[in-house]
């Protein structure tokens, strides 16, 4: 069985150069992240072009990711790195200089006004916490609950709740208006807190615009996460801010519970942050990181990301490819007709739309054709890529192969569980369309003659449902 579950993995640093590009999608990334929370937007987008031209030179399917930060706030410049002792104390002071011995400064401007005396701050993805213990007025005084080393500029996690600050934010809307403009395929928003803030996002649906993917990392996301994967192409469980929003105990049940919500409504899950940590600089994953990875694919993620093990590690490659080495052994232990049965039960689809509950009851009836029927193959004829999603929601054992003559929808579907993209010229009658996608899924080696197939698309080249199935053994 090939690899189903997809892998996202950050460029950094460590991965801009060409050979270890060539070497990360070889390894098996499918999709590469772009962090826009380091570095400026030209920097931004000489590494999108790079990536770009990298891949291709290869025969790869790999999509680009731009993650906007958000309303990421950091501390000021640490110039090298420095112990914080628990029990220490500092301040901390709204501004843009260095930090100074005793009084470190926050990019947050109503710092003093909306973070209150007991408030819990966590600097990085929890290296450090401070404790805020008085409320002066120019600077808030803070102990060290928890010690530990800082170095550059850390980001510091308040409370969400605390924020007035709005995503996506002036700075997200010129970042994403450039990025659009490039040709992005898909863009994360950070800190969502409503469907709202998705919306705000305003590019055109995909694959017209990019695939815009909603990061859980705040409570209002957890609390209104129907609304938000509804208003998103895609949902990440974000669980380096999500695990500061909320006890860490929560974070392993909050994570199934996301992935099920997002994957009965069709969207792609990705499962993010330290899956791999500590090949930052180790060669070989903890088996607690090894089994976090397998854990995610049996909770049913449709991607697993990397984060600063790509970004910043020792070897990016070799991170992948161990990445990819754990999931595709879990694929092969996923327990695919259990996750149908509950998805069968579970799943949801938007409401007030004909076309999208045409293409769930015939998304269904070919994942029980091709299970009763054993099929080689689900060959699917799908413009905007939402057939191909509908399909994998519910986890068909044979290969999906989804078929577009949308550039973009071919990249978008990287991110897809279990579907392999193949571009074609156009949609024509289904006669034509089902005789060409056979063809190619031939030629490229996926099928053979006499192999039973299920062919999924539209009746013509110009409805919008996918609303006829084949079963056809292959000339
Ligand atoms: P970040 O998002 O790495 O951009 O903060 C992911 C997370 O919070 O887990
Ligand atoms: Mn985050």
């Amino acid at each position: 069985m090939n690899r189903r579950t997809k892998i996202i993995a950050s460029i950094g640093p460590a991965s801009d150069d060409e050979a270890t590009l060539k070497d990360m999608i070889e390894a098996g990334m499918d999709v590469a992240r772009i962090n826009l929370s380091h570095g400026t937007l030209e920097d931004g987008l000489e590494r999108y072009r790079r990536i770009r031209s990298v891949v291709a030179t290869t025969e790869a399917n790999v999509a680009i990711l731009a993650d906007l930060p958000g309303p990421k706030i950091r501390l000021g410049l640490f110039e090298e790195k420095r112990h914080l002792d628990t029990g220490a104390e500092f301040f901390l002071t709204p501004g843009d200089g260095p930090c100074t011995k005793d009084t470190f400064t926050v990019d947050y401007d109503s710092l003093l006004g909306d973070v209150l005396v007991g408030d819990r701050l966590i600097v990085g993805d929890g290296s450090v916490v401070f404790q805020v213990t008085d409320s002066l007025p120019d600077k808030l005084k803070i102990k060290v609950q928890y010690g530990g080393s800082v170095m550059g500029k850390p980001g510091l996690h308040i409370p969400s709740e605390r924020l007035k600050l709005d995503t996506p934010t002036n700075e997200d809307l010129r970042l994403l208006d450039a990025f659009v403009t490039a040709g992005i395929d898909m863009v994360a928003l950070s800190f969502v807190r409503s469907a709202h803030d998705v919306r705000r996002v305003g590019t055109e649906p995909a694959p017209r615009g990019p695939l815009v993917v909603a990061k859980i990392e705040t409570k209002a996301a957890v609390e209104n996460l129907d609304g938000i994967i509804l208003a998103s192409g895609a949902v990440m469980v974000a669980r380096g801010d999500l695990g500061a929003e909320l006890s860490l105990h929560e974070l392993p049940h909050l994570q199934k519970d996301i992935i099920a919500r997002c994957i009965a409504l069709g969207r792609p899950a990705i499962t993010a942050t330290q899956m791999l940590e500590s090949m930052i600089t180790a060669p070989a994953p903890t088996r607690a990181e090894a089994s976090d990875v397998a854990n995610a694919v049996f909770d049913g993620t449709s991607a697993v990301m990397l984060s600063a093990e790509t970004a910043v590690g020792n070897d990016p490659a070799n991170v992948v490819s161990t990445m990819a080495a754990i999931a595709k052994r879990a694929d092969e232990e996923f327990d695919y007709e259990g996750w149908a049965h509950h998805i069968k039960r579970d799943r949801l689809i938007e409401p007030q739309s004909v076309d999208s509950a045409v293409t769930d009851v015939m998304t269904m009836a070919t994942w029980r054709a091709a299970m009763e029927m054993g099929v080689k193959a689900i060959l699917c004829i799908s413009r905007s890529g939402f057939t191909v999603r509908a399909i994998a929601r519910f986890r068909p054992k044979a290969p999906i192969l989804g078929f577009s003559p949308e550039e973009r929808t071919v990249r978008q579907l990287s991110m897809s569980w279990g579907a392999t993209a193949i571009k074609i010229d156009r949609i024509e009658s289904n006669d034509e369309s089902v005789r060409n996608v056979l063809n190619i899924a031939k030629d490229e080696g996926h099928v053979r003659s006499g192999d039973i197939v299920a062919v999924l698309g539209g009746s013509s080249a110009t409805i919008g449902a996918t609303d006829t199935l084949r079963m056809v053994r292959c000339p």
